[in-house]
């Protein structure tokens, strides 16, 4: 049992503050080379919380320096006509990343719409190419909420080596590539999803707790190792008390009881998402222009997730 003042707290506002202000920091400093990093969005129908989460991307772009091109298209856009505005997306050289916002109508298909995307302008780390390059541990655009993840765990728990990692949930999105994160900084992985047995004992494991899962409060202190580190990404909607409010996958009162440090839900991940996707942004700028690569600075604050 913990004593509750010495839990921290991870703060993902406080976190993706910093992490905004270094990419302001590279967008001055390619700005000075002459290159403005470039966002492109694009958003198919009037979906009301995607308009929402486009809308927050652009603030943040506007807010780093880095330009922002807004495609609103109508929900009945075809397929073809998708792929094509992807094609000149790809072709611009003003646009140094693109990010369809999902989900799709479904008269499209997501998959062939994201493969459709330049894996160098891949700011959501969706393509083949670049899932594949995870795995491989080369250097490469990374889905945004395990990358995130992944500067929360390095701020709050210094080393990662030797950890015991156990991520719940195997989603592209989100499990499988904090499973390649944490492999590739060195971690023990163990990953569980719907179908595993003894998840609890899993859980229990773990030095740290990535919980992707989408299930209110499914994890409690019971799942939980004394002194572990948690990481909670899930976003769930619930009506308590008459009131509408959001709550992560893990019980965050019953988990104070055994973390030595815990994001809360909401504060925690979700900031850091968009921060990344503005870290990709000016990520994929420099890898676009090889010859950016070796520039220190840029290395070096460009790809924090990767090690
Ligand atoms: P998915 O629904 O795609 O994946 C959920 C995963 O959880 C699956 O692998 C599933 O297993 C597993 N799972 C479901 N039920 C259980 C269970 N009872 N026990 C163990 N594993 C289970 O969700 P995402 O990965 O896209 O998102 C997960 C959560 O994270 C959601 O709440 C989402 O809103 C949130 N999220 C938050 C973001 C942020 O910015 N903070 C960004 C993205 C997502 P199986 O594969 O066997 O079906």
């Amino acid at each position: 049992m913990n004593s509750l003042s010495s839990v921290k707290i991870i703060d993902g506002k406080a976190a993706a503050a910093r992490v905004l202000r270094e990419v302001r920091i590279e967008v001055e400093q390619l700005m000075r080379v002459g290159i403005q990093p470039g966002l492109a969005v694009v958003l198919v129908g009037c979906d009301p919380a995607s308009q929402v989460y486009v809308r927050n991307k652009v603030l943040r772009a506007e807010e780093t320096g880095i330009r922002s091109i807004e495609h609103k298209l109508p929900a009945d856009t075809g397929e073809a006509a998708l792929l094509e505005l992807i094609e000149r997306l790809n072709a611009d050289p003003a646009v140094n990343g693109i990010l369809v916002q999902l989900p799709l109508p479904r008269h499209i298909d997501e998959h062939r719409v994201l493969q459709a995307i330049d894996p160098l302008k891949d700011v959501d780390g969706f393509h083949a190419e670049n899932v594949g390059g995870l795995s491989q541990g080369r250097e490469v655009l990374t889905p945004c909420t395990p990358a995130g993840c992944m500067r929360l765990l390095q701020d709050s728990c210094g080393e990662l080596a030797g950890k015991h990692a156990v991520v719940i949930g195997r989603s592209n999105i989100v499990g499988k590539p904090m499973a390649a994160l944490l492999l590739k900084a060195h971690c023990t992985v163990t990953v569980v999803h719907s179908r595993s047995s003894n998840l609890r004992e899993l859980c229990r494991q773990a030095d740290i707790l990535v919980a992707a899962v989408g299930k209110p409060r499914l994890v409690d202190a019971s799942w939980l190792k004394p002194g572990a580190v948690v990481i909670d990404v899930g976003i769930n909607r619930i009506e308590e008390d008459g009131k509408s409010r959001l709550v992560g996958d893990v019980d965050f009162d019953s988990a104070l009881s055994q973390v030595s440090a815990i994001t809360p839900v909401p504060g925690g991940v979700g900031p850091m998402t968009i921060a990344y996707l503005m870290q990709n942004t000016v990520t994929a700028a420099r890898l676009q222009r090889p010859a950016l690569l070796s520039h220190s600075t840029f290395a070096e604050a460009s790809c924090p997730s990767i090690s």
